[in-house]
């Protein structure tokens, strides 16, 4: 990957010098001095980014299929991402939600425009995924059902009610107890899923489409619209939690959109939403639905600031515009036929949608495939010890994905064997 180094690039090399004259000693050192040490150790000490690459402070470029995790819809410093911000930021940064703002009505217009929603839906804006789940979740509670199912492998977040959906043990032990009445099913079980729901006393079923951090898991159309159909006879109402696989990302603007009669009666969104800036929702369909929550039931700050709220118009305008709901299933299809066309038989397949991907492989070695990738100038990620996750800059180019595709045998044979 002799290509994807910069050292030969005076504009990076620039950029590094004034990097490091302002940081003055090792980032990396100081960030294991002063952040609590929730997220491990940094794999690297980034600079700046510009489209489907970004630059470490060694001057070294890498191509990032990872995209923040599923985030950087446009890539990075995207033209009309940099200006919805600037001008954004010149006009009117924040006024907390005593008041209204033209961004954030507009935004909520899109979204139900977006999502097919029928009149008398509603939008709720939060800062992430964790906490659009958290409104969804007192959504629920106010169904006055005691009961909630999530499924297993599920994640929906890190704070105490988006834990209680979550299912994974590790992740949830520490901070017990966490808010009560959460089942877990497993997916794709429609019998466990019909008895569960039969005595009517459901309030919600949450799920992802595609389970993302659990190793890019779809759940089969069958499944969902079983889902679909059980929770409407049972009054139950059906959450679908897209804060990973909406935005386009899985080739449609809602991952469920791909299914013929799944419509949700809410779904969370943050991720892609922004593109990079931190912005979270809830959207309701129906009024029905909207009518749980009143006024003084939830609040926020910053949800749904005139920043957050224009910048997300300018990812969702220019997804609009050039059409990267397409060419996301296209970039998709590419990646899939050509790992194919590898025939290396330490890869079983390729998993997900568009291009939120899971490249499986037949060992247990993937976070070892990911570090070496990192050293070749690729960024992805190991949701699970057989999984290659990419969940690229819905811009990415085929060529660029054809990179990784050629260099991934190489990456494979840099694993011991036995490992
Ligand atoms: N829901 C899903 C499906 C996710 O993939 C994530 C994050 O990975 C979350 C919720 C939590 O989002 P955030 O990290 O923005 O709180």
């Amino acid at each position: 990957m002799s290509e994807q180094s910069t050292h030969t690039d005076p504009a990076s090399d620039q950029h590094t010098e004034q990097h490091r004259g302002h940081d003055g000693g090792d980032l990396a050192a100081r960030y294991a001095e002063v952040m609590i040490p929730v997220f491990g150790t940094p794999q690297r000490v980034l600079v700046r980014g510009e489209g489907a690459y970004v630059w470490d402070d060694q001057g070294r470029r890498y191509l990032d299929l990872l995209g923040g995790i599923a985030v950087n819809a446009l890539g990075h410093a995207h033209p009309a991402f940099v200006a919805a911000l600037g001008k954004q930021a010149e006009t009117l940064g924040h006024v907390s939600n005593f008041f209204a703002s033209a961004p954030q009505v507009e935004l909520a217009e899109t979204l139900l425009d977006l999502a097919l929603a029928p009149a008398g839906s509603g939008v709720f804006f939060a800062n992430s995924g964790t906490e659009a789940n958290e409104a969804a979740f007192k959504l629920a509670r106010r169904t006055g059902r005691p009961r909630i199912i999530a499924l297993e492998n599920s994640f929906h977040g890190r704070t105490m009610g988006a834990l209680a959906l979550t299912s994974k043990e590790a992740y949830r032990a520490p901070f017990a107890p966490l808010p009560g009445g959460v089942e877990f099913l497993p997916a794709g079980d429609e019998e466990a899923l019909a008895a569960a729901l039969a005595p009517g006393d459901v309030a919600a079923v949450f799920a992802e489409p595609i389970q993302g951090e659990a190793g890019v898991l779809p759940l089969s159309p069958k499944y969902l619209q079983a889902l679909r159909h059980l929770t409407r006879e049972t009054g139950t109402l059906l959450i679908l939690d897209e804060v990973q696989s909406g935005i386009a990302r899985a080739g449609q603007w809602f991952a469920h959109q791909a299914v013929p009669g799944v419509v949700p009666d809410a779904m969370t969104l943050a991720k892609g939403l922004g593109g990079g800036f931190p912005i979270g929702a809830l959207v309701v369909f129906g009024p029905e639905v909207r009518a749980l929550l009143t006024a003084g039931q939830h609040g926020t700050t910053f949800g749904g600031n005139p920043l957050g709220a224009a910048v997300s118009l300018a990812v969702l305008g220019t997804i609009r515009e050039e059409g990267l709901d397409r060419h996301a299933l296209e970039m998709g299809e590419h990646l899939v036929r050509e790992v194919a066309a590898l025939h290396d038989p330490r890869i079983a397949g390729v998993r997900g949608a568009g291009l939120l991907r899971g490249i499986i492989l037949t060992a247990p070695i993937a976070a070892q495939v990911a570090a070496a990738a990192l050293d070749a100038g690729f960024i992805v990620n190991a949701p699970n010890p057989t999984t290659i996750r990419l969940a690229p800059p819905l811009i990415v180019t085929a060529e660029q994905l054809s990179t990784f595709v050629a260099a991934l045998p190489g990456l494979l044979d840099q694993i011991p064997e036995g490992s």
